[in-house]
């Protein structure tokens, strides 16, 4: 992330003094979280808010719970946020919070615990117009709701804008489940019509079948796209006429895996890359388009729909070849930007209908979009590098029109 700072914020000439600052995480908290365990046992949990930036408006980002929780990863993550925010354009800074504990081995009843008291411990530095956490890793609705609840006992009303990824009875948003591949789907849709193609008939492979990979198969399949080919962690299916993708999901809810599909043939992740197809999205993990691994991949357009998915080097394997290629914090950032719509409608009081959350949501990735294509094009550089001087530039603005307050 620092190398992709670096090299953006050198293209900009940004000066010394807004580069240290935008280096540098606002607030990084660190909490104590006390819990007793239904053993009788009192634990004591250590949690993280980091607070990256908060030039253009509250900090935004998830929660993760997990024993791998780290101050050096939360810090990180939270600056990446920054990024992703001001690529999507929504007045947020970023923002990350983690803790370090293993709630697959926690009762429903500990977890909770753990999560009000860990709100409790950071209460005053969250809040609608502060810091708005949002599900990670090993985080749901329901603990957001848990993390609503805390925050609104505290301030004496009922607070819906302090979290999202909220149940919808709890002031969620129409579209939010939905909103991460939908932006994939429109991004890959956006690349085709630069490249000269219609997404009407093209080919695609897709990554991972979870919750941004099945979303984004299934709308480009709607918009016309064949899905030759779709692996996860078990496995894969090939098929050369397109996969029946309704079907396949249903498969999938009943077999937790893509693997054994009677609609298609069998298909490994490795032959998966290699397939002979217009878009390629990887949507499961970081680290999968690899220097070992890049020269079989055939796809003219790469849509990171997971985080991290392609290394420097196979980036710059693509890039150099003229694979066009995607960048995570453009191609999933509609799930941020379905957050800022639900904190919108939470503080509006007023609630869009699914068609309207879609539009809107259209709109935003569309001028994103279009916002890092101009720039690459601008700077001749790859889209990644674009993003991040599209929002490394709009934060330093702000920064820079704010002042320095001493
Ligand atoms: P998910 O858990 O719903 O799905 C993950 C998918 O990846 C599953 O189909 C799983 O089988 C597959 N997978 C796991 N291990 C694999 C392996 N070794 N090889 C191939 N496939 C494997 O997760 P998700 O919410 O769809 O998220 C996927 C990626 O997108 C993650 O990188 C996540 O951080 C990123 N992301 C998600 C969102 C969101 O809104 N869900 C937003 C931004 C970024």
């Amino acid at each position: 992330m620092l190398e992709e700072f670096d090299g953006a914020a050198r293209l900009l000439n940004l000066e010394p003094g807004i580069w240290k600052i935008l280096t540098h995480p606002k607030r990084q908290i660190a909490v104590s979280c006390p819990v007793q365990m239904d053993n009788g046992e009192i634990e004591v949990f250590t949690g993280y808010r980091v607070q990256n930036s908060m030039t253009l408006g509250p900090c935004k980002g998830g929660i993760r719970y997990h024993p791998g929780v780290t101050l050096d990863e939360v810090t990180a993550l939270a600056a990446w946020m920054t990024w992703k925010c001001a690529v999507a354009h929504v007045p947020f800074g970023g923002g990350k919070g983690g803790i370090i504990c293993d709630p697959t081995r926690m009762s429903r009843r500990e977890v909770e615990a753990l999560t009000r008291r860990y709100v409790a411990e950071i209460i005053d530095a969250i809040g609608p117009e502060k810091d708005v956490p949002a599900p990670d890793v090993n985080t749901n609705e329901q603990i957001m709701a848990w993390v609503m609840d805390t925050y609104s006992m505290h301030v004496g009303h009922t607070s819906t804008a302090v979290v999202t990824g909220k149940p919808l009875e709890l002031g969620g948003s129409l579209g939010r489940r939905e909103a991460t591949g939908r932006g994939v789907m429109i991004v890959a849709r956006e690349s085709a019509k630069h490249l000269g193609f219609s997404i009407k008939g093209s080919t695609v492979a897709v990554q991972g079948f979870g919750n941004v990979g099945s979303v984004s198969a299934r709308l480009l399949a709607e918009a016309g796209a064949r899905i030759l080919g779709v692996t996860d962690w078990k496995g894969g299916v090939y098929n050369a006429k397109g996969l029946d993708i309704p079907k396949l999901a249903d498969y999938v809810t009943q077999h937790k895996t893509a693997a054994g599909f009677p609609g298609g043939e069998p298909l490994t992740n490795p032959q998966l890359y290699a397939l002979d197809v217009d878009i390629l999205i990887p949507a499961a993990l970081e680290n999968q388009i690899t220097a070992d691994n890049v020269a079989a991949v055939r796809a003219k357009v790469v849509v990171e729909g997971a985080n991290g998915p392609t290394t420097p080097a196979a980036h710059r394997h693509l890039h150099e070849r003229g694979t066009l290629v995607i960048p995570d914090i453009l191609a999933n950032s509609s799930g941020v930007t379905a957050s800022y719509f639900e904190w919108v409608q939470d503080r509006y009081g007023y609630f869009w209908t699914e068609p309207e959350v879609n539009q809107r949501l259209e709109a935003k990735m569309c001028e994103a979009f279009e916002d890092v294509l101009k720039t690459a094009i601008h700077y001749k550089v790859d889209m990644r590098t674009a993003a991040y001087i599209v929002a490394i530039n709009r934060v330093a603005t702000a920064t820079r029109l704010r002042g320095m307050y001493a």
